[in-house]
């Protein structure tokens, strides 16, 4: 069969996701943590003698949920744990969404959000961020729908958005309101405590960034806890393998590396950002640790260029609002002077 048309048709057009050759590549396309594995999750990965493989890990992530629990001054109950925050976001779609149901999305925002809401028969509807890439409220409550998706500090703008805004959307919403806190360790801002206060309110995080865990994928969702009993109810049982809910635990318990990245990028951000302006590009504000920039030379010569060099960044460069954009995370210093450096060679051998 050569065309598509034994998919289901809603999904007949998707294609793969990001996926580039990486090779031995600096790896300054995705936000990870520059500084390595969470080092008390492979100190917890390191002896695994007591583990029994053969048995399933506890349905619901008992020992992960408990720890959050523990962490976040809450009851295990109001958390729902799976494989990545991108099956948070599947989970939300898959329990509130009809086929139909309208989603309001920012847009710019984070791309895997159209995926999730297509797969699950819902509807996007896009809303632009203003000219500083914040909330348009009254565009976004106008827009109706089931359910509102959106991270902050945002991906891939960077900023966060004002608190104020996010209450009232949550107090006039009448459907249910995802605040994506993938990037919300950098910000030092967070719902998580709230979500008593709120009927309609589920904050997502995940283990990937500044927990330095992406590899072992590992989603949160904090909610009131009716809504978690409903999103338990249709997630894939034991989706959280159990070597990736005892680093996760470990993890959890240990804060310092966290200060310790997040330090990192307070101190770094700025100085990659005086950086790339003294190369020409137009550098946003930014909360979390990447920076959207526009690039002086046409986006791909750059994407290009640089992956030649060995490092690869993030091209948004053909996407509206975003004309000539790329996103780099934040690095070390010596990261840094590598990215930066690598820009300027590329500039002289164009001139
Ligand atoms: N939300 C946002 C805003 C993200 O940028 C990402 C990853 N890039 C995710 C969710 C998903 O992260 P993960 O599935 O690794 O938890």
């Amino acid at each position: 069969m050569s065309g598509r048309e034994i998919m289901r048709s809603s999904v007949r057009h998707f294609q793969r996701y990001y996926s580039p050759k990486v090779g031995d590549a600096l790896r300054l396309d995705t936000n990870t943590n520059v500084l390595g594995s969470h080092p008390a999750a492979v100190e917890a990965l390191s002896s695994l003698g007591d583990l029994d493989f053969n048995n399933y890990p506890s349905t619901y992530s008992d020992g992960l949920r408990e720890a959050l629990a523990e962490k976040y001054g809450l009851s295990s109950e109001h958390f729902v744990v799976g494989s990545g925050s991108d099956e948070s976001l599947d989970i939300i779609c898959k329990c509130f969404l009809e086929v139909g149901d309208r989603v309001v999305l920012p847009y710019p925002s984070y791309s895997l959000y159209d995926f999730f809401v297509e797969l699950n028969g819902g509807e996007v509807a896009m809303v632009d961020l203003d000219e500083d890439f914040q909330l348009d409220v009254e565009a976004m409550l106008a827009a109706g729908g089931k359910l509102i998706i959106m991270p902050t500090p945002n991906n891939p703008t960077g900023n966060s958005f004002r608190e104020e805004n996010i209450v009232e959307i949550l107090e006039r919403f009448p459907g249910i309101v995802v605040v994506d806190e993938a990037y919300g360790e950098y910000s030092g801002r967070s719902f998580l405590s709230r979500v008593d206060e709120f009927d309609n309110l589920v904050v997502i995080k995940t283990l990937s960034k500044a927990y330095a865990l992406a590899g072992l994928r590992v989603g949160i969702s904090a909610s009131n806890v009716k809504l978690a009993d409903m999103m338990s109810s249709v997630k894939i049982p034991y989706s959280l393998n159990i070597l990736s809910e005892r680093a996760a635990i470990a993890a959890l318990r240990d804060d310092s590396f966290i200060e310790e990245s997040v330090r990192m990028v307070d101190e770094n951000r700025p100085l990659l950002a005086a950086g790339l302006e003294e190369l020409g590009f137009q550098v946003y504000p930014s909360n979390a640790n990447f920076l959207l920039a526009r690039a002086p030379i046409p986006h791909t010569e750059l994407i290009e260029g640089l992956r030649d060099k060995g490092i690869l960044i993030r091209d948004f460069g053909a996407r509206r609002r975003m004309e000539n954009c790329v996103r780099a995370t934040v690095g070390t210093p010596e990261l840094n002077a590598r990215l930066l450096g690598a820009i300027r060679e590329l500039l002289e051998e164009r001139a």
